[in-house]
Formats: structure tokens, C-alpha cells, sequence
């Protein structure tokens, strides 16, 4: 078996350790050794550079490529596969090899990843999001006609559901289907035609009904959360990640400590609204008009649940905006309290836990899957400033981190080469 030799990084292994140099050695997928004057088949120098864990999105729409729906519903059905071999290529040039599709993707997506005929990370997939009538999931429109901004199809049927019995068969048909993870809207959306961010969607007897069916399978639930009561009806039903999480109160954060549940922000996703408002994208009037109502108040939720200790995982609704531009979202949560070295945990070991493969991903430690990120410019060596934290802080710079990334490893694997 080769073994092949990443030589004299400085490793930054997301367990929260102090960035170090050292030498990292991979076997058959898994890193297999760490320490100094290790020795190998194959030898990759990493002199100058940073090792990161391969990073995970948790909440991504490779389906989507910017949403404007003028242009989505002249798209005709099958483009938007074509699409997502783009999008899951872009999201490999940033160093992310694991995300969480939040509704889009579907099983044939997901085995051709697996199965090596596209490249792309490794994906959980969702299919779609439960929603009741009216909420954030139904695509009714003024006119009459509903115009989903992806079709439903055998493989990624309806999810309105209203009333705990047919929540209960929706549920195992998405797991029939092949969702990983079960998403269900709690409350109003900004993209949405008809609901409101503000208000709760679905009330106790229904969300318990989901909870359970979904744990009976062995699936964890992420719920679209933005109203304090919906996110409160999910925190209280063992709901495990509340996204976004715009009205947050202290009666939620306080719940969500106790109950261990996660939140994954986006901060990234009302801006990338208004951002393709900016560029002349086709939105309608109330999707710019709820994200400028969102924004600030998301912005300021988010920083109150960091300070009180609240987990946190990486998600950036991508799909919303363009893809590839995923690491926006550390610069955005750093300017919500975190250090970098926290964004970045969020993006990896912290991610790896959401997702249930905290013991296979999210860190460079033995007998992990060698996922492994290369940046450049670890140290800049002025030869003035010799303490490690002058080097530490170069090395994970956020702000630049997208535009330093030179090499990404999946399972031992070359699977991207940007720098
Ligand atoms: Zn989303």
C-alpha cells in the first residue's frame, strides 16, 4: 500500500489544537500517521504551507445556480443537473469535500458523486422540504399556478404535508427516496411566495410525528427556522439544527443550549439575495423586500447565540448565490464574534458532528478519511516577528482563505487544484 508523505506543514487539525508543524502521512484513504520526520512512497512538499481538514457546508442547493426565476422557470427540466456538475466542481475549488444539500439534489445526484462519474464532495441529501400549505415550501403564486423553482419528480416528490398523518408518510417516502437527512420548514421564508419569516409553520403534534419517524430510520432533522416561534416548535420536538435562525430571542438560545440543538446561520444568504437584486437578477419584489427586512436582525441574532455558547455549524445557502463563493461565510461569521480558528472549526470537526460523521471527517487526526485542504502563505516571516500567533493569524486568515487554497484531498485523493 503506498504511503504518501505530506512534508513540513504547519497542520491546523480542527480539534481545536494550536496550528503546528508537522508531517502528515495517508494510507488507503486514511491519515495514518502525524509527527516529525515521517516517511513515505510518495512525498508532497507542504514547506510554506497550511494543512486544513477538507472543509463541510452544511447547507448548500446544488440544484440552484443563483436563484432568479425568471430565468428558472425558462430553464427547461433536466438543465439544472448539468448545472450542479458546475456547482459541485466550484464547491470542490474551495476546499469544501462534504456538504449537506438542503433540497434539490436527488439519489442519481448523489450515486454519480459516489460513484466517481462527476467530481464533487460527498453529499447528504435532503430531496426537499416539508412545508404545511402556505408555508416556505409551497410555490403558489397570486395567479393561481404554483411555479416551483424545481420541479417535483419521481425522485423528489411534493413536501407539503399538513396534519400529522401525512407527515408521517411524506417522511418515509423521502427516506424511501433516499434522503439522508429530513428538512422541514418551521416558519415563513424570504423566497417563498406567500409566507412570512416572521410566523411559526406546523405546531407540536406535527413535528413530533416527524422527529420520531425520522429517528426511527436513523436520520437526523435540520429545520428551515427563521419565526422564534418556529424555532422554538423545533428546538422543544428534538429538532438537531435550526438554519438560519433569524428571530432568535433568549428564551430560544436558552432552549437550544439546553437541548444541545445546533445552529447553521447563512449568514451569506439574505446578502446573496440582495446581491443578485443588485446585478438585476429576475426576483420578485417581496423576495428583495423580506431579505432587506431580514438582515440586520439575522446578523444580530447570530451574534448573541455565539456569545451565549450556542454550537454552530458552517452553512451558506449556496445555490440561493453563486456557488463557490461558500468561504464568504467565515469572514461573516468572524464579524459575528467568532476567531477565525472558530469559523473554521465550525467548518470542519463542529460540521462533522451535525452531520453525524464526527468520528470519520472534520479533523486531521489517525484513522480519519485523509479529506485534507492545502492554503499557501502560512507563515510570512518578517524576521522581526517570531511568535506563533503572528503566524497562526496569517495562516487562517478568512478574509483571504478563498483565494489561498492550492490543493484539496478527498479519502487520499487529488480532487481539486485551484491554486
Ligand atoms: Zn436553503
Amino acid at each position: 500500500m503506498t504511503r504518501t508523505l505530506y512534508a513540513g506543514g504547519q497542520v491546523f487539525d480542527g480539534t481545536g489544537a494550536a496550528p503546528a508543524c508537522a508531517d502528515v502521512v495517508v494510507e488507503d484513504g486514511r491519515f495514518v500517521q502525524i509527527g516529525s520526520g515521517l516517511d513515505g512512497d510518495d512525498r508532497i512538499d507542504c514547506g510554506g504551507k497550511t494543512l486544513l481538514p477538507g472543509l463541510i457546508d452544511c447547507h448548500v442547493h446544488v440544484m440552484f445556480s443563483g436563484i432568479d426565476v425568471l430565468r428558472m422557470i425558462q430553464t427547461p427540466f433536466s438543465y439544472p443537473f448539468y448545472e450542479a456538475i458546475h456547482n459541485l466542481r466550484a464547491t470542490l475549488d474551495q476546499g469544501i469535500t462534504t456538504v449537506r444539500d438542503a433540497g434539490g439534489a436527488d439519489l442519481g445526484v448523489q450515486q454519480a458523486i459516489s460513484n466517481g462519474l462527476i467530481a464533487g464532495p460527498r453529499m447528504q441529501i435532503s430531496l426537499g422540504m416539508l412545508s404545511q400549505t402556505g408555508g416556505h415550501g409551497d410555490d403558489w403564486m397570486p395567479c393561481g399556478a404554483s411555479i416551483p423553482l424545481l420541479v417535483e419528480h419521481p425522485g423528489r416528490p411534493s413536501t407539503v404535508v399538513d396534519g400529522p398523518d401525512e407527515m408521517r408518510r411524506k417522511v418515509r417516502e423521502l427516506i424511501r427516496n433516499g434522503a439522508d437527512v429530513i428538512k422541514v420548514a418551521t416558519s415563513g421564508g424570504v423566497l417563498s411566495p406567500r409566507s412570512d419569516p416572521r410566523r411559526g409553520h406546523f405546531r407540536d403534534e406535527e413535528i413530533a410525528v416527524l422527529v420520531e419517524e425520522a429517528t426511527a430510520a436513523g436520520r437526523f432533522v435540520m429545520a428551515h427556522a427563521q419565526a422564534t416561534d418556529g424555532i422554538k416548535v423545533a428546538i422543544r420536538n428534538g429538532v438537531r439544527s435550526i438554519e438560519h435562525g433569524i428571530y432568535l430571542d433568549d428564551e430560544a438560545i436558552e432552549m437550544m443550549l439546553a437541548a444541545g440543538t445546533w445552529l447553521v446561520p447563512t449568514l451569506a444568504a439574505p446578502r446573496a439575495v440582495l446581491d443578485l437584486a443588485g446585478i438585476g437578477a429576475g426576483l420578485p419584489q417581496h423576495m428583495i423586500d423580506k431579505a432587506r427586512m431580514v438582515v440586520d436582525v439575522h446578523t444580530e441574532s447570530v451574534r448573541r447565540a455565539i456569545a451565549a455558547g450556542v454550537a454552530v455549524a458552517m452553512g451558506t445557502d449556496s445555490g440561493v448565490g453563486a456557488h463557490g463563493d461558500n468561504l464568504r461565510e467565515l469572514a461573516l461569521m468572524v464579524g459575528c464574534g467568532m476567531t477565525p480558528a472558530e469559523a473554521l472549526h465550525a467548518t470542519s470537526l463542529s460540521a462533522a458532528r451535525l452531520l453525524g460523521l464526527g468520528d470519520e471527517l472534520g479533523s486531521i487526526e489517525v484513522g480519519k478519511r485523509a479529506d485534507l485542504v492545502v492554503v499557501t502563505d502560512t507563515v510570512t516571516d518578517t524576521g522581526t516577528e517570531t511568535d506563533s500567533d503572528t503566524a497562526d493569524r496569517d495562516a487562517l486568515d478568512v478574509d483571504t482563505l478563498s483565494a489561498r487554497i492550492h490543493s484539496v484531498y478527498a479519502d487520499g485523493r487529488l480532487v481539486a487544484e485551484p491554486g
